[in-house]
């Protein structure tokens, strides 16, 4: 399986970083060892003395899917959860100026934090699903699905044109404001609509 991220994807997160509002979406991939499952503690990569939270809402696909008609992208995903998309963002603003590729600022082993994934009938609205992430037991993001510049299906329909969708593949979804560093000691805890899915502590 592989993992699809989408960049910018909030207009407040894109403006909190400086970056411009994008007229299709930023997608980048990290390989199925970023993955860190059940609650498993993330432990601070030596190469990085920046490495900021994302919390993004998280899709499963169901079914193989290449150039997906926008009327059928959601017979495509299965199952929703909520990550955590770690970045080291000092590697990842070096590589930016110098117009390189960012995976080693997002492909880091275990650099997706991922709950849970609970089966998409739970959600009565995909377009209106809160999220949100406590630090230390504040709350320092909350986002809503109605607030993505490009929607899921958007992004099924986009992602498939250039790379077929296969059963078990996650899209995580983008992130709202409010990415912030994370220290040693930190505990964070993710919400979907106010239910606790994960928690991750940081060692
Ligand atoms: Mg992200």
């Amino acid at each position: 399986m592989k993992v699809i991220a989408v960049g910018r994807n909030y207009i407040d997160h894109a403006k909190e970083l400086n970056n411009p509002v994008p007229e299709t979406p930023v997608i980048f991939m990290k390989p199925d060892t970023a993955l860190l499952k059940d609650n498993k503690d993330f432990y601070y990569p030596e190469f990085s003395q920046d490495v900021h939270y994302e919390v993004e809402l998280v899709f499963r696909i169901c079914n193989e899917g290449k150039h997906v008609l926008p009327k059928f992208a959601h017979k495509y995903i299965d199952a929703i959860g909520l990550g955590i998309d770690f970045t080291a963002r000092d590697i990842q603003s070096t590589h930016k100026e110098k117009g390189l590729p960012w995976e080693l600022a997002k492909s880091f082993d275990n650099s997706a934090v991922i709950s849970p994934l609970f089966p998409k009938g739970e959600f009565p609205d995909l377009k209106n699903i809160a999220f949100s992430l406590q630090k230390n037991g504040e709350t320092v993001q909350s986002g809503n699905t109605k607030d993505m510049i490009f929607d899921i299906d958007s992004l099924i329909v986009f992602i498939s044109k250039y790379i077929t969708l296969r059963k078990g593949d996650l899209i995580y979804t983008g992130t709202p404001v409010g990415v912030g560093p994370i220290a040693v000691g930190d505990k964070f805890e993710g919400f979907i609509n106010e239910k606790p899915v994960f928690t991750c502590h940081i060692k």
